[in-house]
């Protein structure tokens, strides 16, 4: 495999901290060559943030370096390994079709992965063919850049290649490979893994390199193990919050597709709620509804739960010592997330201030919501806006009488209704990934290698706080359908 010539390099910086750990956390595994790589969506804005000359990684050598088919300067290629609970049950993991280039340190000094998902196949592929085909990769860089858009803390996308090879799943579908950016990819099941499978001193080599990376400020600490549950639970608390706040389902919180850096990752059948209802379920394969939009922070909790469980042997012994500050600290959940969503719930009902009954307002409201099957991002819009008129949810009783309390609670504050509505405009999006928007954008792309509307709807929400008219169309809830909405983990 060839590597790039420094001279005409594309700015890589690229480093390896997470391979100076003991060689049980990760395989070396060069991506498998694909036949003929083509760029089809790549992020010029991120590239530049990475410190990356995206001119030099036009044509066929960003191609090449995109596919894995040629190697950035600095690149040391691995798979991580990892373990999880999957719907529950435990199980062994790993990248089975990710290969990690490295760390790119950026020109602003931040150590950011570089992935490429769907690069063949690993020690941890199990049966699987490493490759990932293009829908799905293309949802995922849809959908990632639109929560960044949104405000919330995700893995980034830098750019999709086809592979010019085809991927056999129900049907043939033509292969793609993701670049993927984030903090990093160490999960709630690499830590499960550690726990399972290595010795103690190796659990504490992660947890330390793990503190390093992500909570620098704790790493002298003596009580740092205990710090960090209590970090990541709260980073955590705080993503479920926003991911309710905007509507937005995972779909498939396994313990391996948490990462403890707070950052959103995995996006397989993840999809956003169109009309408010807490037992929104879109992923064909979550049955149960264990996924449901209103089991989010409740699931969040359990994996929590099973990195303090990994976390036992590193915090004081003692009898009931170490499990008793773990469920302290996991108990803590619940109060930091609500304490997160209340914040940002005032936020989009225009609130500033504090008061006890703001939580029942809040809830009655999405319980009428619920009764009157509202749009949830729609309904804060209109009230928003004051564009009340064509919604039925307006006209329905028990509205009035609500709208009666808010505008009384609203008084009670000394902000003006201009300083309300920009307070409601910050919080309240124009623009979430509408279900139908993005199959129809993908749709196009992969039947018809049309990607006009994939970029126009790119495009539209990565400004989802402004009232754009040229992409209004794209605010429309979709018709009511017999059929159920659903999403498929795309392997
Ligand atoms: P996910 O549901 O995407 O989080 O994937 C769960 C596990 O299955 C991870 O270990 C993946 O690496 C692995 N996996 C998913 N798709 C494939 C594939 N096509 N080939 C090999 N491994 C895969
Ligand atoms: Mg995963």
């Amino acid at each position: 495999m060839a590597n790039y010539d420094p001279s005409q390099g594309a700015a890589w910086h690229l480093e390896n901290t997470y391979a100076s750990l003991p060689t049980t956390f990760y395989a070396n595994v060069k991506p498998t060559r694909v036949r003929a790589p083509k760029v089809v969506v790549k992020n010029s804005a991120l590239g530049a943030s990475l410190g990356l000359d995206m001119n030099d990684l036009e044509g066929d050598r960003g191609a090449a370096t995109f596919a894995g088919n040629l190697l950035p300067e600095g690149a040391k290629p691995l798979a991580q390994a990892y373990a999880g609970h999957q719907f529950g049950h435990f199980t062994m993991l790993g990248d089975g079709r990710a290969v990690l280039l490295g760390e790119q340190v950026t020109p602003l000094g931040c150590r950011l992965d570089i992935q490429l998902k769907g690069a063949g196949r690993t020690p941890y592929s199990r049966g699987g063919d490493g490759r990932a085909t293009l829908g799905p990769m293309l949802r995922e860089y849809l959908i990632s850049e639109a929560m960044h858009a949104l405000g919330i803390p995700t893995s980034r996308s830098l750019a999709v290649v086809t592979t010019g090879e085809t991927v056999m799943r129900d049907t043939p579908l033509p292969g793609a490979i993701l670049t993927r950016v984030a903090a990093s990819h160490i999960r709630v099941g690499t830590f499960q893994y550690a726990a399972h499978y290595c010795s103690p001193a190796e659990l504490k080599n992660l947890a330390d390199y793990t503190i390093r990376r992500h909570f620098p400020d704790i790493e002298q600490t003596e009580g740092r193990y205990l710090f960090f549950l209590q970090a990541v639970t709260k980073r955590q608390a705080e993503l479920i919050a926003k991911w309710q706040l905007v509507g937005f389902v995972h779909g498939v919180m396994n313990t391996d597709n948490m990462a403890v850096s707070g950052e959103t990752i995995d996006y397989g059948p993840c999809a956003f709620m169109d009309n408010y209802d807490p037992a929104t379920v879109f992923s064909s394969i979550d049955h149960s509804g264990r996924y449901a939009y209103g089991h989010q922070p409740r699931v969040a909790a359990w994996n929590l739960a099973r990195l303090a469980e990994a976390f036992l042997p590193l915090l004081p012994q003692g009898e009931d010592t170490a499990v008793g500050i773990a469920n302290d600290v996991i108990g803590h959940f619940p109060v930091l997330y609500k304490q997160a969503w209340l914040s940002g719930m005032r936020g989009k009902l225009g609130i500033f201030n504090e008061e006890e009954a703001d939580l029942s307002l809040a809830e009655d409201l999405l319980r009428m919501m619920q009764e009157q099957r509202a749009d949830y991002t729609n309904t804060f819009l209109a009230l928003t806006f004051e564009e009340r008129s064509d919604m039925e949810f307006f006209s329905s009783t028990g509205y009035a009488a609500w709208q009666a309390r808010w505008q009384s609670r609203l008084h009670r504050q000394p902000q003006s209704g201009p300083e309300i509505k920009q307070l409601m405009q910050a919080c309240n999006p124009v623009l979430i990934p509408r279900n139908h928007r993005v199959e129809e954008a993908l749709r196009e792309a992969v039947t018809h290698q049309d990607y006009s509307l994939f970029e126009n709807l790119l495009a539209a929400l990565s400004a989802p706080f402004t009232a754009d008219p040229k992409y209004s169309h794209y605010r429309a809830a979709p018709s009511p359908t017999s059929l159920p909405y659903k999403t498929f983990c795309g392997t």
